[in-house]
């Protein structure tokens, strides 16, 4: 093979992390991209999401971003609400995220994210989605890695075995390419309870605008978070306005059972109201318009820091490496980012028309171990963050969260809010990164450096810290 681009190529899951992925591949000019997906379709997307500057520098270079934008809220500020009183505590203006960072910061509905990045993958004839396909498991991680794959609803005689070049793996919280890649290095799995729960809602706009109160908040240009302890809600306009977009966080108190397998189970509206009683009138009014046996509840999973992300011609990204809590809403930004700064190192694997396959492995391989020094430092700082902010933002009465409110009233005037995604320095770390410029910049560098510790027998770790 004397074309890097002919490179058979396996994405497993078609979430944000995978059709990103499959993408960015794409438009770097790989040939032959196979998406395996569970669902029958793009699967559960019924819930709104932040689009943070750092994410739609990517969509933007991923020629998708127009369409997404067009239902998309601009977003201008941010209003952090004691929860019981409705009282702001604080109010970060943002009029200026997209002059300094280039780029909008956004709210958007899932499906208009999924659909975007999926309108565009249709697009390349490269991309070929197999949805109602399950990965059952891997025969092999390398030299070319043989995966089993069968149809959701077949048993065992439906199974065949897929051989490619390379797989990305962006099958999720539990991802089975995980799972397997730990049992084969001999590390133990470290799945984490975070103890937390959400409540995802949406309200039409013809709900809501009877009442001013509502109709102010479905009209503005502002994400509002009300805050108590250990519980918040967070919530901002989507779909041109027409629909309010509500996600909470509270304890995970009603999953004495497990959740089914797409961790969205149907919560009970009465122990929804319960978990805020204590919040102001207008949180009840909105929450009280949930119909009854609508309400959607997911179960907050983590994992503890994997050792790696690679292995042989296997890389994992997204949530099947660095699940986050949701709090610095940069979960979906960070799969996309990952798949970005893959393609861009594969893109830079030299193989001549000679090299064997173990060469080409071997290439590849290294190319994985790039990606996971620039991406892993960055995602497991973010994870940390994203946990501690919500250990901040949940606080209970005492001289902590006095302190916290006290910085809240300087409404991020000193550079730093106690709620991190409005932080300015935090923005700045985080939506100033731009991950691609960073692979183009670093990768010789790293490359060599890798290389030279595979001539010294011995391999750097990139582990980093983590609260969760
Ligand atoms: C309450 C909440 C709010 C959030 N808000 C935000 C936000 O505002 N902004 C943000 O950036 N992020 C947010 N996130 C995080 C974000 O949703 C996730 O981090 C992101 O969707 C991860 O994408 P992914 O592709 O890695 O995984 P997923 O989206 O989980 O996709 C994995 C896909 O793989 C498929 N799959 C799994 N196993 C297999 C298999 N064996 N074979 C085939 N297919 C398989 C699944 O069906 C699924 O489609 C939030 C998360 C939560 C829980």
């Amino acid at each position: 093979m004397a074309d890097i681009r002919d490179l058979r190529i396996a994405a497993i899951g078609a979430g944000m992390g995978g059709l990103g992925v499959a993408l960015a591949f794409a438009k770097k000019g790989f040939r032959h991209i196979d998406v395996f997906e569970t669902a029958s379709d793009l699967g559960f997307v019924g819930a709104g999401i932040q689009m943070p500057p750092n994410l739609v520098r990517v969509l933007s270079r991923l020629g998708c971003w127009e369409d997404i934008y067009a239902e998309a809220t601009d977003v201008k500020g941010t209003s952090i609400r004691e929860g019981s009183t409705n009282k702001e505590l604080s109010h970060v203006a943002m009029p200026d995220i997209e002059e300094k960072y280039g780029f909008p910061h956004c709210t958007g509905h899932r499906a208009s994210l999924a659909g975007g990045l999926y309108k565009a993958c249709q697009k390349e004839p490269a991309v070929r989605f197999h949805f109602a396909t399950v990965l059952v498991r891997y025969e092999s991680f390398g030299p070319r890695p043989r995966l089993v794959v069968r149809p959701r609803d077949g048993g065992e005689a439906d199974e065949r075995l897929v051989e490619v070049d390379l797989v990305l793996a962006s099958d999720g919280i539990k991802s089975a390419t995980r799972h397997q890649m730990l049992a084969e290095l001999g590390v133990e799995a470290q799945e984490q309870d975070t103890g937390q729960a959400a409540y995802r809602i949406m309200l039409k706009r013809s709900e809501m605008e009877h009442d001013p109160e509502m109709l102010a908040l479905i009209d503005s240009d502002e994400v509002v978070r009300w805050i108590g302890e250990r519980r918040h809600i967070i919530a901002y306009p989507v779909a041109s306005k027409q629909i309010y977009n509500l996600s909470s966080a509270q304890p995970d108190d009603h999953f004495a059972k497990a959740t089914n397998a797409t961790y969205t189970t149907r919560g009970s509206k009465a122990a929804m109201l319960k978990v805020f009683e204590d919040f102001c009138p207008l949180v009840h009014r909105m929450l009280d318009l949930v119909p009854d046996g609508e309400v959607c509840e997911w179960k907050l999973r983590s994992h503890k820091p994997l050792p790696t992300w690679v292995h042989g011609s296997v890389a994992l990204l997204g949530d099947a490496c660095h699940p986050t809590l949701p709090h610095l809403s940069q979960g979906a930004a960070m799969a996309i980012e990952d798949g970005a700064v893959l393609a861009e190192v594969v893109s830079r694997v030299a193989v001549d028309a000679n090299a064997t396959v173990e060469d080409r492995a071997a290439a590849i391989s290294r190319a994985f171990k790039v990606y996971e020094r620039l991406r892993k430092p960055h995602c497991t700082a973010l994870v940390d963050l994203a946990f501690q902010s919500g250990r901040v933002l949940h606080l209970g009465e005492g001289k902590a969260r006095e302190e916290r409110d006290r910085e809240f009233r300087l409404n991020g005037k000193s550079g730093s809010v106690p709620d991190k995604w409005a932080s300015p320095d935090v923005q700045k770390m985080i939506y100033g990164h731009d991950c691609v410029q960073e692979a183009v910049d670093e990768h010789d560098r790293i490359l060599a450096e890798i290389k030279e510790e595979e001539e010294q027998g011995q391999e750097k770790k990139t582990d980093g810290v983590h609260g969760a």
